[in-house]
């Protein structure tokens, strides 16, 4: 899975990133969710030592396009997890009172403390996205984000946080189909924004922002990874498996009890 991940220095070209690639993985669909599910159990695992443990600190950055596949994210790789120890944060179009602090006021209150697991459900990168596409601030303004970003992450890597990034990257045609799914199923309507037609037609600017942002922001400390996202069992399984491996190197033991209990009784 490490042909995903961007090397800091990278200039990143998305069209030259397959949004259908699966070469990571023999298989087909059915076995593709097989080993999904393998890795479900294994994050389970993985997840309450982390909480026992409480050590450490792990984010998961979750950015995509409209219908990229962020919900089923949550949905499918984190199926399982013990619930008192992950949240979700979600980042919609900021309050009055977020937009009268910085930027990364809201975020950071939300980042994860000792032996949490947070997954960022759009994140302070809207901060360079959307607000970059769409003017929201002049140029200057949003032109020293992306240091501010690559240092905010380096502060909580530095304090103990494990950071992973993941662009979820389906192609404009798939888009189209999602987003035809959403009209045409009575039960997926209710996901349908008349809005996102406006930030579709604004797909190549998008394009470019993202570039812009994975080129500058893929760090030693903050990895992004391109996931290819047309197909979702790939999706979840090139993501399940990054988590897995990450968890795994940072070596994680249950801790010692804090008395000697072989001589304990219950009556
Ligand atoms: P959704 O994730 O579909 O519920 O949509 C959330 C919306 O909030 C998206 O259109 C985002 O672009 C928007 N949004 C999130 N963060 C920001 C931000 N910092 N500035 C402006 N819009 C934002
Ligand atoms: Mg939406």
């Amino acid at each position: 899975m490490d042909i995903y991940r961007i090397r800091p220095g990278t200039q990143v070209d998305l069209r030259q990133w397959d949004p259908d690639d699966k070469s990571a993985f023999e298989g087909g669909k059915s076995e593709g969710q097989k080993a999904v599910e393998k890795l479900n159990c294994r994050l389970e695992v993985l997840q309450e030592l982390l909480y026992a443990e409480g050590k450490h600190k792990v984010l998961v950055v979750l950015q995509a396009m409209d219908t990229g596949g962020k919900d089923g994210v949550i949905r499918h790789v984190f199926d399982g997890v013990n619930p008192q120890g992950v949240r979700v944060a979600s980042f919609k179009a900021p309050t009055p009172e977020e937009l009268a602090h910085d930027y990364l006021w809201r975020i950071h209150k939300h980042t994860p403390g000792k032996g949490e697991m947070v997954i960022f459900n759009r994140s302070h990168y809207e901060d360079v996205l959307v607000v970059r596409v769409h003017n929201l601030v002049p140029p200057d303004v949003w032109g020293r984000r992306y240091a501010h970003i690559n240092d905010f992450e380096r502060m909580l890597a530095e304090e103990g946080t494990t950071i992973l990034k993941f662009f979820l990257h389906i192609s404009k045609d798939e888009q189209k189909a999602r987003l035809q799914a959403r009209l045409d199923e009575p039960d997926k309507r209710w996901k349908f924004n008349v809005g996102d037609l406006g930030e579709r037609a604004l797909w190549d600017e998008y394009m470019r922002a993202y570039e812009v942002v994975l080129s500058e922001t893929s760090t030693e400390w903050a990895p992004w990874y391109i996931v290819p996202a047309n197909r979702k069992w790939y999706r979840d399984l090139v993501i399940s498996e990054v988590l897995v491996q990450t968890l795994e190197s940072l070596n994680m033991r249950y801790p010692q009890p804090k008395e000697n209990l072989d001589e304990v009784v219950i009556e």
